[in-house]
């Protein structure tokens, strides 16, 4: 209670917004504003999932709270199947958006540290706030590529032996882009296993992984790993709100029933045409293929030139492994940086915007330290749709227009 009010999370506008704001103010004072602020999907919907909700427009009942059963079953077909781990549709939850079921989560478990890297997406640690569990940092480095390690683990297990953990797990990463390596996570996985955390693993961008496999931490620990995914990413359908959630039975069956109790006393049920909606985007076809293919090229190509881009101008950041961010470090920057004023990442993307019309987020709006000079910068300002249409690569597609 105290660390809620201390931080204010109830009252606290979320700094991914604020900017937006202070955007749109620029703008309509006339200023051109480069937009890598806001991190939204720039993908239309995919349009035969547009058309299954249309369809069931007049769909006017409320669905079982759990989701709807071919729904459920849908989306643990297209999970087992894509991340190659087995999925129950006896234990998914459909809920409006991933981000009110991964409160849920936490509300439904008993006293618990919630274990939050830093960097990471910026509603972990005030959800765990508003849960009444005790959020712990883990902060990460731009050496470890922004990752948190075993080592992070262990010494926290030992330091609470007692107390009951869950770890955030977040890849492809919202704000870094990043994800561990194969070894890195089996090293988590063995970590989690051995002190018997409990890994919550936001895999939101999971389908958005640019090249490669996405490895899903299901895959590692399937009996100690709760998923989240949903359409908001990979689908282009935040505004939907659709999340899922996966609960290995090896969990038992009451923090699972204090789930579906918490969602029968909140949010009933998703809106019925979107569930609709969602079978047809969960079920694999040809077509569903080459729209998330499309997208991952896009997107792998864009994030790859912003940053050899910005490397080159001597900012260093992480090539990215999938979603559509990146988490420039100014650090090398610092003298001349703080010969202007600036000496932390809020003040840098206050001028940014201010004196370039660049819009990003600091990297303290994801838990890092006010004075480390970060920033998050999402690559989403193109025009997707048109972009999905098109073949050959964005160099291509610009150079034709
Ligand atoms: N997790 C991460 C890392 C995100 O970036 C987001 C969206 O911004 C969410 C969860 C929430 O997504 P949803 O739209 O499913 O609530």
């Amino acid at each position: 209670e105290a660390a809620y009010a201390k931080d204010d999370d109830a009252t606290r506008a979320s700094d991914t917004l604020l900017i937006n704001e202070q955007s749109r103010l620029l703008e309509s004072e006339g200023k051109r504003v480069y937009k890598f602020g806001f991190g939204q999907s720039p993908f239309p919907v995919f349009a035969p999932a547009v058309d299954t909700l249309a369809e069931h427009a007049a769909d006017k009942d409320y669905l079982p709270v759990q989701g709807l059963p071919a729904l459920r079953h849908q989306v643990a077909t297209f999970h087992g199947e894509v991340d190659a781990t087995p999925w129950e549709a006896s234990r998914v939850v459909v809920g409006p958006g991933s981000k009110l079921l991964l409160f849920a989560l936490m509300k439904a478990l008993p006293e618990a540290d919630i274990l939050i890297p830093a960097p990471s997406w910026v509603s972990y640690a005030p959800q765990a706030r508003m849960a009444g569990q005790r959020a712990v940092r883990l902060e990460a480095t731009f050496e470890t590529r922004w990752q948190v390690t075993a080592e992070h683990i262990e010494a926290h297990c030992q330091a609470e032996p007692e107390r009951l953990k869950l770890l955030v797990f977040n890849a492809p990463g919202n704000p870094t882009g990043l994800a561990p390596t194969v070894d890195e996570q089996r090293r988590l996985a063995d970590v989690a296993r051995r002190h018997g955390v409990l890994v919550l693993a936001d895999e939101i961008y999971g389908l958005l992984q640019h090249r490669g496999e996405h490895r899903a931490f299901a895959r590692d620990y399937p009996e100690g790993t709760v998923t989240t995914g949903g359409l908001s990413k990979w689908c282009g359908a935040g505004g939907w709100r659709l999340g899922v959630m996966h609960v290995p039975t090896g969990l038992g069956s009451e923090l699972f029933a204090r789930m579906l109790g918490i969602a029968s006393e909140t949010w009933s049920s998703v809106t019925s045409p979107v569930q609709q909606a969602a079978v047809t985007a969960y079920t694999r076809t040809a077509a569903l293929d080459a729209y998330q293919q499309r997208q991952r090229e896009v997107l792998s190509e864009i994030g790859q030139w912003c940053a050899a881009r910005l490397n080159a101008a001597n900012v260093r950041t992480h090539a990215p492994d999938g979603g559509f961010y990146l988490f420039p470090d100014f650090e090398v920057h610092r003298q001349a940086l703080a010969a202007r004023g600036i000496t932390t990442s809020a003040e840098l993307t206050r001028r940014l915007l201010e004196e370039a019309g660049v819009a990003l987020l600091p990297g303290s709006a994801f838990g890092c330290d006010p004075g480390q000079l970060t920033v998050r910068l999402a690559y989403v300002d193109f025009d997707g749709a048109a972009l999905l249409q098109s073949t050959g690569t964005v160099m291509d597609h610009e150079a034709s227009r």
